[in-house]
């Protein structure tokens, strides 16, 4: 009777609904009039018109389950327990109507009587200096002092250039020792997965100016983001996002496909986890109108399709294997997301055609390898330069570590440093094309994905082009 996510969001909208909140289904990945953004990556971000005041909210109360991606987080995914590329934030809002008492009390009530979790296992964060917050976590809820920790503007404090901006304060949940860092100063805002931050509730309440003033706003704002996989992780007891309900069967399903067990190799868990959240990801994108492309959002899906299918190869899965993944993602989520089902045949195809792509440019790299490997031996060298490894990197979307593999099966190594050099100079050539481009980013940074994607001959999908209509 552990609760689902499917549970979890329906009890979190209805909960807001009963305190007069608007709720709406989850806006599209991809954000409407808003270049700063390549991809919604918060419950707020579809909203920015009602926080800016540029549009009139429907109400001046709304709950939303907002689909998001953040590539920023990607070096995170499948190393930490809960981090994911794909997931699902619960939001409620209030634009210039409720505040700080309300969205303090609504999410403690809701963290008690809803999910039920045992009170004394539950922290807050708030910014060093809002006392106001402070006052509200002990009068309020009666949270004691001990398990209220003062952040610094890093991690407690919301606010991107000019604007509205505010303290944030934040629920944690303590999972235990057992998933500690053993750090005896180890509490909420430590990096490791023992206190997990669940909820986040923004409190927008100044406007920063050019001088850097911040003048109190007449009407403050709430905007709150739940994290839907935490809390079905802490809900159902496993430990980690990856092996919540909807996501272990897409982890089974590759441990099945590869042969390769869940829980017995550091590397290959990681491998693991990455396709389960990548295959999420990919196919929530996909049904959302994005198809893979050599730029921005496109190439965040392509990079994002690759990667899983690399890590695919290092579990052995050497044929095309995410467009079936897929089913899965379908079969589990479309009662929340009825787009799923209406473009699963769409999704399958998109995903098959850029793998079996893939798998050729991985094929194509392979023979130029050997090539390289054959020159080297005639001349006595064991090295494989810097320049060549990166260009099987960036024309064929070589890995490096399977450069490594190649050549160490050769008995050869590779100038590490030197190809190092080589990505730090592409990264800044992409990072001066984007700039000169514009902005995209907006508290995350996604050129840290997006200049690290191979270069391909990418001829367009001329097979796809008929049925492909989104
Ligand atoms: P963290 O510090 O753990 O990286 P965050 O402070 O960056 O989280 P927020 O921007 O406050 O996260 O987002 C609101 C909520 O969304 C978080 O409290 C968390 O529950 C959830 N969340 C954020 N990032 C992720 C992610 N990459 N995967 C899954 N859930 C996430
Ligand atoms: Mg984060
Ligand atoms: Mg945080
Ligand atoms: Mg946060």
């Amino acid at each position: 009777e552990k609760k689902g996510i499917n549970e979890i969001r329906q009890a979190f909208l209805e909960f807001f609904e009963s305190k007069n909140h608007l709720v709406r289904p989850s806006f599209s990945l991809i954000p409407k009039d808003d270049n700063s953004l390549l991809l919604i990556n918060s419950g707020m971000a579809p909203l920015k018109p009602f926080f800016a005041g540029t549009q009139v909210p429907p109400k001046k109360r709304m709950a939303t389950s907002q689909k998001c991606i953040r590539t920023g987080d990607i070096e995170n995914v499948g190393k930490t327990a809960r981090h994911a590329t794909f997931f699902e934030m619960l939001g409620n809002f209030s634009f210039g109507d409720y505040f700080k008492k309300e969205a303090i009390r609504w999410s403690w009530e809701f963290s008690l009587d809803h999910l039920k979790l045992p009170p004394e296992r539950i922290w807050a964060s708030i910014y060093e200096e809002d006392d106001e917050a402070f006052h509200l976590w002990r009068q309020e809820v009666g949270l004691p002092e001990e398990r209220i920790v003062r952040l610094g503007k890093e991690d407690n404090f919301w606010e991107i250039g000019l604007g509205p901006c505010g303290p944030c304060s934040e629920l944690y949940f303590d999972r235990g020792e057992k998933y500690g860092c053993g750090d005896a100063a180890c509490k909420p805002g430590c990096e490791c997965d023992r206190y997990v931050e669940y909820w986040n509730l923004v409190f927008t309440q100044f406007n920063k100016d050019e001088a850097g003033n911040y003048t109190p706003l007449p009407n403050p704002n709430i905007d709150t983001g739940m994290g839907l996989e935490r809390v079905a992780c802490m809900l159902q007891e496993v430990d980690s996002i990856f092996e919540i309900d909807g996501m272990r069967v897409i982890l089974d399903n590759i441990c099945e496909r590869s042969g390769v067990a869940y829980g017995e190799n550091h590397q290959h868990d990681i491998s693991i986890r990455i396709i389960t959240d990548h295959i999420r990801s990919i196919t929530f994108m996909i049904s959302d109108g994005i198809l893979p492309s050599n730029e921005g959002r496109g190439y965040v899906l392509r990079r994002l399709l690759r990667r899983a299918a690399r890590h695919g190869k290092l579990l052995g899965l050497n044929q095309a294997f995410l467009y079936l993944l897929m089913d899965q993602v379908v079969e589990k989520f479309h009662s929340g997301y009825p787009e799923l089902m209406e473009k699963q045949e769409m999704i399958r195809k998109v995903i098959l055609v850029e793998e079996d792509r893939f798998q050729e440019t991985i094929h194509q790299g392979s023979e130029m390898l050997s090539a390289y490997i054959e020159t080297m031996k005639s001349k006595g060298q064991q090295v494989l330069s810097g320049s060549q490894a990166f260009r099987l990197y960036d024309t064929f979307g070589f890995p490096l570590d399977l450069t490594k593999e190649i050549l160490e099966e050769a008995g050869m190594t590779v100038d590490e440093p030197a190809f190092k050099a080589e990505m730090e100079q592409q990264k800044t050539r992409a990072r001066n094309a984007r700039s000169e481009a514009g902005a995209v980013g907006w508290k995350e940074d996604p050129l840290t994905i997006l200049t690290a994607v191979p270069q391909t001959n990418f001829v367009g999908y001329d097979s796809l082009a008929v049925s492909a209509t989104v």
